[in-house]
């Protein structure tokens, strides 16, 4: 469905999730560059550059840049997990970015709390026809028949690991250089960012990149936790059993020609 012509980058955050892609890419070829390995090959027929971004926003910037300037990316899809904030937002659910913004931006009094310094904004949008049809999507990919006995992803037992059927949102992602794992925190998140669904730890950097060098990008997180101290489940299995899963699922279908535009 993705439309650009030219390389699209897809970044991972972790590293099961790019085994995942690049099992997934059997002609990949590995390019080093910034200490990173760059895979470039296919993936349903696109020409694709697939890497770890690393944890944080400042080495995920440097992953994007170089995906931009070095590998020539003229796209970019982000994958990861995140911690879910809004009241809906549950563990197995994925949420698609219409907005980003760095939650531990602050240069205040010099500009308003979370303002970008030079750009004016706060907030950063990928393109708004692209998210609708991301969302439309990512839905039908991990639809209820994709789930069921019948579909690609039959193989995720989402009852053993006490996941629902997952929700597809669609809305704004907090991002910072640090893991929140405090109901005091996402306190403080909902309240200064209305309507915040999700937080990482690389999206708004990625965003920034990709706003200054005019490039369509999507961010996609599939939630782990609820950010909080809660008991969750067992995070390498639900990496393994779940977000891989999705993040195959999920990039196929925004990659595959026959979408339309
Ligand atoms: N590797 C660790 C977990 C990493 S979680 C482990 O095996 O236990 C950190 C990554 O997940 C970051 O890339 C971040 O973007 C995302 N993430 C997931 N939940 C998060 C949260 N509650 N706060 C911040 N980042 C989160």
């Amino acid at each position: 469905m993705l439309s650009t012509p030219g390389r699209i980058g897809v970044i991972a955050a972790l590293p099961e999730e790019l085994q995942s892609l690049l099992d997934a890419m059997p002609d990949a070829q590995a390019i080093e560059r910034a200490g990173r390995t760059f895979w470039v090959g296919h993936l349903q027929g696109r020409d694709i550059v697939a890497v770890l971004s690393r944890i944080g926003k400042v080495a995920a910037a440097t992953t994007t840049t170089v995906l931009l300037t070095e590998m020539a990316c003229r796209q970019i899809i982000f994958t990861g997990v995140a911690g879910g904030l809004g009241p809906d937002v549950r563990v197995g659910d994925v949420v698609v970015a219409d907005a980003l913004v760095q939650h531990d931006m602050d240069a205040s009094p010099l500009f308003p709390r979370y303002e970008l310094p030079g750009l004016g904004v706060s907030h950063l949008h990928p393109p708004v026809d692209l998210t609708a049809r991301v969302h439309e999507v990512v839905s039908e990919a991990l639809s209820p028949q994709a789930l069921s006995v019948n579909g690609p992803l039959k193989d995720v037992h989402l009852a053993s690991l006490g996941l629902g059927l997952p929700r597809v949102h669609r809305g704004l992602i907090a991002s910072g250089d640090q893991f929140v794992n405090a109901a005091a925190d996402c306190d403080t998140l909902r309240h200064h960012l209305p309507g915040v669904l999700a937080v990482e730890m690389e999206g708004a950097a990625v965003a920034q990149v990709c706003h200054d060098f005019d490039t369509p990008y999507v961010v996609l997180r599939t939630i782990s936790d609820r950010a909080d101290e809660s008991a969750h489940i067992d995070f390498p299995r639900f990496v393994r059993a779940v977000a891989c899963r999705y993040a195959l699922v999920m990039i196929e279908a925004l990659l595959r020609p026959d979408r339309g535009s």
